[in-house]
């Protein structure tokens, strides 16, 4: 008996191990198994596939069989299989990206003592002796060192043996507890909200050990329907077993064998009641879902969206079946979290690389043996497309316009909202794509058919769109502040916003403090000594830095070039707004959100938190003050200059500046207010900025649908983007010559470079590019295909075999 691993390494296949005859009846697909691999080293790897084909190698056998049951369903093994394919990367990759790091272990995994300080030396077994013995003499042991020691024997049954009576542990947790760990647990019971608490004691007048048994659980919980050890309330004074039993009885508590650490909600208030256009759009969507199987929902921002996703889900739920609520941030989950756990309860679980890694792997295990205690609705990032979607019902992808969805580093490159579609046709699940701004490949899949189309054209209640006005800054056209960088109308809307009260956001796409230091006399850059990017200065910092690499140096006084002092700051970052209307407006609580200012954890939700408040007057932010927040009693939003984001070479700039825009727009004048909108500009003709002005998306999208058609880009033609890096420049061109002329001679056309990008070197290595073009309908696989085999031989000998190559397809 064999089996074929994946490993957990970039390798191109699958490995083949033979099964002693004692492990045959553990192995199954989706196991975990450790293997050798390499000299030393040893991996857990994964079971693709059982055969009884040896393979062409003497096979190595497989060491011991980690779990009891698959961690990995076969529909997981056939998403990967289509996404390495898909995407061009390899199995491993896959693997690698998507199970929780708790379930890779290698042989650098390190074994210590557990917390139990003797050791009961006269009940270990032999191998358990052996290893407590090692322990005695030093504090860590490699996992390669317990194989050694047990003579490669079944390391993972004496180990867990160990770890169970605390006698080792494991830096990270060879095999974690299959089962979450479940305490018996007592809350309030949710009939019994805060407002009726009174009527509870007042039944409970004539039994005061039920009262102070009440009265100490809720001293206990600071929310109402927060689960507490049963143990703590015990364990109080006053407090007894059958007090406790009686409030029970009487309904006044619940009790129950659970998790008591796992996040818990606020008191659940339910669904909203739908609006008649939120229920029309409601009834459309359920409509084009069960015909189509997947629907775009095209909605103003604050059209209610959110409510209507809300109702889906009841019915999903209503179904037996799970929800998964794709969002492009991290920072975002929280917001939505409290929301839908206001509504559904603990039902709604959380997962993306910041959760807690023993909560990430207990949710996977729970999704894969569909466990009973399995949260049904998933809300995460771009990764929780990963987990093992057990009765998956629906899948939605919320502001599916972000480009955040597509993963660029480290494969598998794929964008989540693709790979979506793909899964939920495969699972039989439903998708609905929802966005104010869809992107265009979404848009001409609602055009074309292939995606019902669902349209809110309206905010939520009261709420109207927001008045834009565009402000020339051209030539004097309009008066400015000393640095150019206000427009009079600005400074005066700002000031009055915040003499009402009103909250302001302004919008700028540069971070730190000034984008260019420039020398005044010979024009000379300050660049980035790995990178073909200028430095920017960051004054909080006191540094010059590169936005790509890290890379950073003390403040230059003196330019390297020429040796003249008379440096210059060009270009505006938030950190430099900042600073400014701190000087105009001494007053005014200025408050600063962009990658460096939200460093700190939880640092976004602590600075939308004051926003609400009213702590911030102003809030200055890159594309971050973009996404989806659903903020109160903002008075008016200035986009301090939307030519930076018209210039950017890309085929998509136009899209992605009018979607940022609209997106910063429908920040405005939310809930009962009307708000203002100011785009500074010095093109206040662009097409593009008009349709922001005007509100129509949909001019938008059909004017770029005919260029892009036009010029063959996406959504019309697929692309591959090849890119290759090597320290030298002229290695780089020729090798990549070699590949572009091979690729010219079989695919005939859509072979373009390659080419240097305008930023051609990046953290000291050249770069360069190739794009492969194709109709959309042709049969990509295939050349895919051979596009690897080209760039696998041209870059395996001298002088090119160190280029390294990245392939990305539909790159964003
Ligand atoms: P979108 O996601 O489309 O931008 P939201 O779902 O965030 O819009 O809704 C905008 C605002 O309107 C939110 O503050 C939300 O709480 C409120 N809202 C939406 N629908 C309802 C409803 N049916 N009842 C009460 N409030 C609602
Ligand atoms: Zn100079
Ligand atoms: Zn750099």
């Amino acid at each position: 008996m064999f089996v074929e691993v994946i490993l957990p390494l970039a390798l191109p296949k699958t490995f083949t191990y033979a099964v002693p005859p004692d492990l045959q009846t553990e192995v199954g697909v989706g196991k975990r198994v450790l293997v050798q691999f390499g000299k030393k080293r040893i991996y857990s790897g994964l079971i693709h596939r059982i055969t009884t084909k040896a393979p062409e190698y003497p096979a190595k056998w497989v060491l011991d069989v980690l779990d009891d049951l698959p961690i990995v369903t076969p529909e997981q093994f056939l998403f990967w299989d289509w996404m390495a394919a898909y995407y061009m990367c390899t199995l491993g990759e896959v693997f690698i990206a998507a199970v929780p790091a708790g379930f890779k272990l290698e042989s650098e995994t390190k074994v210590t003592r557990g917390q139990s300080e003797d050791t009961p030396w006269d009940t270990l077994s032999d191998d358990e002796f052996l290893i407590m013995e090692a322990l005695e003499t030093t504090t860590t042991l490699k996992m390669a060192e317990v194989m050694a020691i047990l003579n490669l024997k079944n390391p993972a049954k004496v180990l867990n043996k160990l770890i169970e009576k605390g006698l080792v542990a494991m830096e990270e947790t060879l095999k974690p507890e299959l089962q979450p760990r479940t305490l018996k647990s007592v809350r309030l019971h949710p009939n019994w909200p805060a407002e009726h608490l009174e009527q509870a004691f007042e039944q409970l007048k004539r039994a005061p050990k039920q009262s102070s048994a009440l009265l100490a659980l809720m001293a206990l919980t600071s929310q109402q329907t927060t689960w507490v050890p049963y143990k703590l309330l015990a364990e109080k004074p006053h407090v007894d077993a059958a007090a406790i039993k009686q409030l029970m009885e009487k309904g006044f508590i619940e009790i129950a064998e659970r998790d008591p650490f796992l996040a818990t909600s606020a008191s659940v208030v339910g669904l909203k009641e739908l609006s008649s256009s939120q229920k029309t759009a409601l009834t459309q969507v359920r409509t084009a879902l069960e015909e189509q199987g997947g629907s775009l929902l095209f909605g103003v921002t604050g059209s209610g969206k959110t409510e209507v996703y809300a109702h889906l889900i009841q019915e999903v739920l209503q179904r037996g079946q799970r929800v998964l609520y794709l969002l492009p941030e991290i920072a975002l989950t929280a917001q939505l979290i409290q929301r839908l756990k206001s509504q559904f309860g603990e039902q709604v679980e959380v997962y993306h690389s910041r959760v807690r890694e023993k909560d990430r792997l207990r949710l996977w295990q729970n999704l894969a043996v569909d466990a009973p205690q399995t949260p049904q609705v998933i809300v995460g990032a771009r990764s929780a497309l990963l987990l093992p979607l057990t009765r998956l019902g629906l899948i939605i992808v919320d502001e599916e316009h972000e480009s955040s969805f597509k993963q660029y580093e480290p494969a598998p490159r794929y964008h989540a909202r693709d790979a979506a579609m793909w899964l939920a046709r495969k699972l039989g699940a439903h998708i609905l794509l929802g966005s104010a701004t869809p992107s265009l490949e979404s848009w001409y899949l609602a055009q074309t058919g292939k995606l019902g189309l669902v349209e809110m054209k309206e905010r939520f209640g009261q709420a109207s769109l927001p008045r834009i006005q565009i402000v020339n800054i051209k030539g004097g056209a309009t008066e400015v502040s000393g640095s150019g960088l206000f427009s009079q109308v600005l400074l005066e809307r700002i000031a009055e916003n915040i003499a009402e009260k009103k909250r302001v956001i302004l919008f700028q796409n540069r971070r730190g403090f000034s984008p260019h230091v420039q020398c005044g006399d010979c024009g000379t850059v300050v660049m980035c000594h790995n990178c073909d990017i200028s430095l920017t200065y960051h004054k909080v910092k006191n540094k010059l830095q590169c936005h790509y690499c890290g890379f950073s140096v003390p403040v230059q006084l003196k330019c390297a070039a020429c040796g003249s002092t008379h440096l210059k700051m060009a270009g505006y970052g938030t950190e430099r707004i900042v600073e400014e209307l701190e000087i105009i407006f001494p007053q005014a609580k200025v408050a600063r959100m962009d990658q460096d200012s939200v460093r700190k954890k939880n640092a976004v939700e602590k600075l939308l938190e004051d926003f609400d408040a009213g702590n911030i007057d102003i809030l200055v932010g890159t594309q971050m003050v973009t996404k989806g927040l659903d903020f109160d009693k903002v008075g008016l939003v200035g986009i301090i200059l939307a030519d930076a984001l018209l210039y950017y070479p890309d085929f998509r700039a136009y899209e992605r500046a009018y979607q940022l825009m609209a997106q910063v727009a429908g920040r405005a004048g939310r809930r009962n207010a009307e708000g203002e909108v100011l785009i500074q500009t010095y093109m206040p003709e662009h097409f593009t900025i008009k349709l922001v002005q005007a509100n129509d998306y949909e001019a938008m999208a059909a004017a770029q649908l005919q260029d892009r058609e036009k010029f063959q880009y996406p959504p019309f033609y697929r692309m591959i983007r090849v890119t290759l890096f090597h320290k030298d420049r002229q290695i780089l061109l020729a090798g990549a010559t070699i590949l572009g002329d091979r690729l010219r001679a079989e695919l005939k056309e859509g072979v373009l470079g390659p080419e240097f990008p305008p930023t051609e070197r990046l953290k000291g290595m050249y770069v360069i590019e190739l794009h492969v073009k194709l109709k959309r309908l042709a049969a990509v696989q295939p050349i895919k295909q051979r596009i690897k085999q080209h760039a696998d031989y041209i870059f395996l000998t001298p002088p090119y075999h160190a280029v390294r190559v990245v392939y990305d397809v539909d790159p964003a």
